[in-house]
């Protein structure tokens, strides 16, 4: 009898519940470590130390939806916020098999660190499904999005959290959030979500702004070595939006870019990839690994390939204790979220390559989202040139800040980072007190 009783309540067990995956848990893990680390750097006061180690609210949704076959299909959905000190809750909606409650909770500390570290007055949130949107038709997709945006409508909106894309969601899914929650309203409230298209309360800028940013702080790191983006060389792992707007800015700047790849595997040439044609190319829908102009390599070698600059663009957890050893770039600037375990970052140290850290390095993406959001709410809206001025200042001036963090405090420009972003937030919490 027993065993029928495990053998019927494993058979009823729903996918969904087993929801803790080992990456993001790893990744969550490290999030807490580095903030503990950044605490004993600045000398938090404990009370505070905890109060930014804890989530301040979590949402977790089972949603049906209609699927292409008639069928309904459950699908779960996730929101955190991580500490909301310094202003509303912001952060992306990430649609991905691998999606967990982790690893959401991790980004969302990140988050909250990125904001406070470019000045924008955010609080940390992330969001997400478990989904493989490749293998989901547009009609599909639609229907996630906007049961998911209904679901979320008690924890998210124009004055308390502002959602936008992460990876596998664009403007198209940031239209459906928009659409959803203004008929729910009643009246039209763009500034719910930002990263939108520019037809519909969208900046110009927007969808090039993390990679653009990314390429600004590459420079920055550069020029502080009395190096030159122009004379440099850069491998890019991970194709999509921000991977290939990395490509586009820093072939504009001069840099030769020696390999990419997204999830079919990557192209090298040693003498520099034609990027515009091969934007071209991937602008048809088709894949990297489609394009012959070079010698195909696979996704894990491509970041070993000796080059100036690494950019990992993808996933997470992709620079590890197995690899950090035999990476031969001279510098990483982390382009995806947590694409290095605390491992790689001792391993990388003590090899002496300078690792730029995404909270730092991928923040032009919230930033040009919150000039959205100021666009939305004034109704004013600014010139492409304004946008990427104003970017790049406030790029270059952070990576000022976290620079002379780094030396004040003599540490990586990891731990100077998060130095600065969790001080800038306990700051926050102190003046605020608790309450009641
Ligand atoms: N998802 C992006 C990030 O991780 C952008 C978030 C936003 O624009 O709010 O930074």
């Amino acid at each position: 009898m027993p065993q029928q009783v495990k053998e019927r309540r494993a058979a009823a067990a729903r996918p969904q519940d087993q929801e803790e995956t080992a990456e993001g848990r790893a990744m969550f893990d490290d999030a807490q470590m580095r903030l503990h680390t950044a605490a004993e750097v600045i000398d938090l006061e404990p009370w505070l130390e905890s109060v930014l180690a804890a989530m301040q609210m979590e949402f977790i949704t089972d949603f049906p939806v209609r699927m292409d076959n008639g069928g309904i299909q459950i699908f779960r959905g996730y929101r955190v916020h991580h500490n909301g000190a310094r202003g509303p809750f912001k952060g992306g909606i990430r649609y991905h098999p691998s999606v967990s409650i982790w690893e959401v909770r991790a980004l969302a500390m990140l988050m909250t660190w990125k904001c406070a570290i470019i000045d924008v007055p955010y609080a940390g949130a992330k969001g997400g499904v478990v989904c493989d949107p490749s293998r989901l038709s547009a009609r599909e997709l639609e229907g996630i999005t906007r049961r998911f945006t209904t679901e979320l409508t008690p924890v998210f909106g124009p004055n308390t959290d502002i959602l936008a894309p992460d990876m596998g969601t664009g403007p198209r899914e940031m239209a459906w959030i928009a659409d959803t929650y203004s008929m729910h309203q009643g009246v039209t409230t763009l500034s719910c979500v930002t990263g939108k298209y520019p037809e519909l309360g969208g900046s110009l800028g927007r969808k090039e702004a993390t990679g653009r940013g990314i390429t600004i702080i590459t420079d920055a790191a550069l020029t502080e070595r009395g190096e030159h983006i122009s004379k440099s060389s850069l491998v890019v792992q991970g194709f999509g939006n921000v991977g290939q707007n990395v490509a586009a800015t820093a072939s504009h700047m001069g840099a030769k870019i020696l390999a990419v790849s997204d999830v079919t595997g990557g192209v090298y040439n040693e003498n520099g990839l034609d990027v515009e044609h091969l934007l071209k190319h991937m602008e048809s829908g088709k894949m990297v690994a489609d394009y012959r102009e070079g010698q195909s390599l696979g996704n894990d070698e491509i970041l070993l390939l000796p080059c100036d600059v690494l950019v990992p663009a993808a996933l997470e957890n992709q620079i590890t204790e197995k690899n950090a050893g035999q990476v031969q770039a001279r510098m990483i600037v982390e382009g995806a979220n947590g694409p290095l375990t605390a491992e790689a970052d001792i391993i990388l140290q003590q090899r002496g390559i300078r690792v730029v850290p995404d909270i730092l390095a991928n923040a032009g993406g919230v930033l040009v989202s919150y000039f959205e959001w100021v666009q939305d709410i004034s109704q004013l809206f600014w010139t492409l040139d304004q946008v990427n001025d104003t970017l790049d200042k406030k790029m270059r001036l952070s990576y000022e800040m976290v620079s002379q963090a780094a030396r004040d405090y003599g540490v990586d420009m990891r731990t100077a980072a998060l130095a600065v972003g969790v001080g800038k937030n306990a700051d926050a919490l102190r003046i605020r007190g608790i309450y009641p």
